[in-house]
This record gives structure tokens, sequence and C-alpha cells, in this order.
């Protein structure tokens, strides 16, 4: 069984000091942490103008960072092996590249906010898994954010933080060039412990909603079908969905009714649309069967959210469908895959007295089908980037 720690964040923080030393020879003035997340349900309609529910995860990405004068910005990961060297003015879409683009691009952002960016050296560490559906890409975004913001010495209220979901959500959308659509950026810079956030992509609202998981654990499954948000398949299912809008004549899916979706002549673009709609009525119920906590209402509200990211939106994968049937079968009290889909995660909610079950399952079915072996984690539910020393 392969379980992934999450870490303490003082020993996380305390890496990411040593590595800045190691690695590019500065002693941080700061470190900034924000942690990848999980979505309990909601898939792909966060830019249809939906909701969406994530959780985050204690699992974070953390940035130590330390001003220059000379405008410099290098740039250096323990998960990623090539440093990158640049300057402050010169960070914009097409300069930095690869996984210097999610860290890169927030500096060039936050600067096209408005906020007095320094030269910098950075260094990046932390335990979110990259390429598993569980945003590893907002989680180093934001905690670059973070970092910049305590070097400037700003004051992180609720306003600031606004700000810079807006400024990570253009590093990741017009410098790393994936383009998503702010799910990731909001949880991991709204979060609370204990909750997930309810957010409308409409109103531009967002709500804890408390949760009385009680004797439930929320279990995630990295598949280790890496996924790449910037291969094609989520931008083909976006502009999918764009001209379902479009033919029906509505700004987002969030306005058009199922009755107007059935009725569209292209079967792909149909199921498209369908899934965005009966997605985004899966969302309250699911807000209200964990209030309840009635797990076979939540168990229903997951199935039928995987059985339609798979049929009907197609990004799913053998691994993930075997992952959710067994997590079921093993005594999930609901599963689905979770994510951007191609590969990443699966979601569970499980009696905690059968994860170890669950998880047993999963590595066994595996195993019988010649899958390399999967991740677990759980994911109790996590605060939201903060500066962390
Ligand atoms: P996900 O967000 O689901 O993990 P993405 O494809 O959106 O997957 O983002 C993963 C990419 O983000 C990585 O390939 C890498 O470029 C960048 N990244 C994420 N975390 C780190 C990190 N700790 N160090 C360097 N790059 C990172
Ligand atoms: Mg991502």
């Amino acid at each position: 069984m392969v379980l992934l720690d999450a870490g303490s964040t003082a020993e996380l923080a305390a890496r990411a000091r040593a590595g800045l030393g190691d690695v590019l020879g500065s002693d941080a003035a700061v470190v900034g942490r924000a942690p990848g997340r999980v979505n309990l349900i909601g898939e792909h309609t966060d830019y249809n103008g939906g909701l969406v529910l994530p959780v985050a995860l204690p699992h974070a990405t953390y940035a130590a960072a330390a001003a220059r004068s000379d405008g410099t910005v290098r740039l250096a990961s323990a998960q990623e092996p090539d440093p990158f060297t640049g300057h402050v003015d010169r960070l914009g879409p097409g300069r930095a590249t690869g996984w210097a683009a999610y860290a890169g691009g927030v500096l060039w952002a936050l600067r096209e906010a408005g906020l007095d960016v320094p030269g910098l050296d950075l260094y990046v560490d932390g335990t979110v898994p990259l390429g598993a559906g569980l945003s590893s890409s907002a989680a180093i975004e934001c905690a670059v954010a973070m970092a910049v913001v305590g070097l400037l010495g700003l004051d992180v209220d609720d306003a600031l933080r606004a700000r810079l979901v807006d400024a990570c959500i253009r590093a990741e959308t017009e410098v790393a060039q994936a383009p998503t659509g702010g799910m990731d950026q909001s949880i991991a810079l709204h979060a609370r412990a204990g909750t997930a956030l309810l957010i409308d992509f409409t109103a531009g609202t967002h709500e804890t909603v408390d949760l009385a998981l009680d004797d439930r654990t929320i279990l995630v499954t990295d598949t280790r079908v890496s996924h790449r948000l910037t291969d094609g398949g989520y931008g083909s299912r976006r502009a999918e969905c764009e001209r379902a809008a479009a033919e029906l004549g509505v700004t987002t899916l969030r306005e058009a009714t199922l009755e107007a979706v059935e009725a569209l002549t292209d079967d792909v673009v149909r199921r498209r649309a369908r899934h965005i709609v009966t997605e985004i009525a899966r969302v309250r119920p699911t807000v209200a069967a964990l209030g309840a906590a009635d797990w076979s209402a939540l168990g229903d509200l997951f199935a039928a959210s995987h059985a339609s990211m798979r049929d009907d939106f197609e990004i799913s994968t053998p691994e993930l469908d075997l992952a959710v049937a067994t997590a079921v079968e093993a005594g999930a009290d609901g599963a689905r895959m979770t994510g951007g889909g191609f590969g990443g995660s699966i979601v569970a909610v499980v009696p905690t007295a059968a994860v170890r079950t669950v998880v047993g399952a999963i590595d066994a079915a595996f195993a019988r089908a010649g899958h390399a072996a999967p991740a677990h984690l759980l994911a109790e539910p996590s605060a939201g980037a903060a500066l962390v020393g």
C-alpha cells in the first residue's frame, strides 16, 4: 500500500528553506504554502458558469523566497530537474516555459495586477503529486503568490486573496497555457479547515460548507496515469461546451435546460452539454447529502457523476473506472473520478473503519489488471494558502 503522507508544515517549510540555501545559495526571507485540492463534485463546470465543491488537501506546496536587488529571477524545484533563470521584466507568455511557466507566470501576472514584484530567488518543494488531478499547478502558483506577498509585506485579507486568485489563473491560462477554469486557484486561496468550498462561477461567489464527516473519510486514489491538461483533451471539451452554448444561444451552459440540450443535433456536442447540465444539478444535492450525513444519497450522486464523465463527457480511463467500481464494491459509500480527467485520481467517501479494506481491494484489483500500483491519500479538509515562515 502506498499512502502519500502530507508531511508537517513546519518540517516542509524548513525543507524548502534548506533547499533555497543548498540549490540557489540564498537565505529565505519568507515561505509561502498552498494546498492541493480534491473536487467532491462539479467537474468541468467552472468554465461553464457552474458550481463546484472542492476541498483543500493537507498536502501542499511550499515556496521559499528571497528578494534580489538586480531584477534577476532564479527558480528551482525539488520536483523538477531544470532550474530557470530570467529577469522579472521578462516573464510573460512565451518567456518562462515548462514548469517555470507556473511559477514565473505568477510573478508576471502579479506585476500586471500592479504589485511591485522584485527580482528573487525561489525554491519550491512539497507533497502534492504532480499531474494527478489534485492541482499541484494551482498549489505551486498560490505558494509563489503567497511568497511574493510576504516579501512585499502586504496584509493578506480576502480582497488580496481574490486578486491573487485572478493572477494565478492568468499565470496558468496565459503563461502555462492550460485552459483551466479557476476552481483550483479559488480553493487553494480561500479554503478553511474542516470545510468544502461551494463556488458559483456565474454569481462569482463562494461559501464554505461545513463537513460533518463523523465516521467517514475522504479517500483519494491516484491511478498514476498522468494527465496533461495542455495536451488537448481538456481544451477540446471546453471548445465543445462553448459550441453547445452558442447553438443554444446562452452565454454559458449554466443557463441551458436539459430539455434544450437533448434537442441538440450533434451527438457529441449534445452529450458534452448533458454532462455539464446534469453535473451542475448534482452539486447542491451533494451539499445537502453531506450536511445530512445521507451516505446513500451521496453514493447515488457520485455514481451518476462518474457515469456522466465516463459516457457523456468521455474523460475517464480504464484505471479510473476500475478504481471507482472496486472502491464501491469494497464498501465505499460513493466514488467518482475527480479533476480534469484522462488519468489522475478518484475521490471516495468511505466509512473510516473500511478505509484499509477499500485501499487493499483497489491495490489488488490494479495488480490483477496489470496496472501500476496506485497511490492513496487521506483528504482531511484543510486550510488555504498562508505564509508559514
Ligand atoms: P495537476 O494540477 O493536476 O497536478 P497540471 O498538469 O495542471 O496537473 O500541473 C502539473 C504541472 O505543474 C507539472 O507538470 C509542473 O510543470 C507544475 N508543477 C506542479 N507542482 C510543481 C512543483 N512542486 N515543482 C515544479 N513544478 C510543479
Ligand atoms: Mg492543474
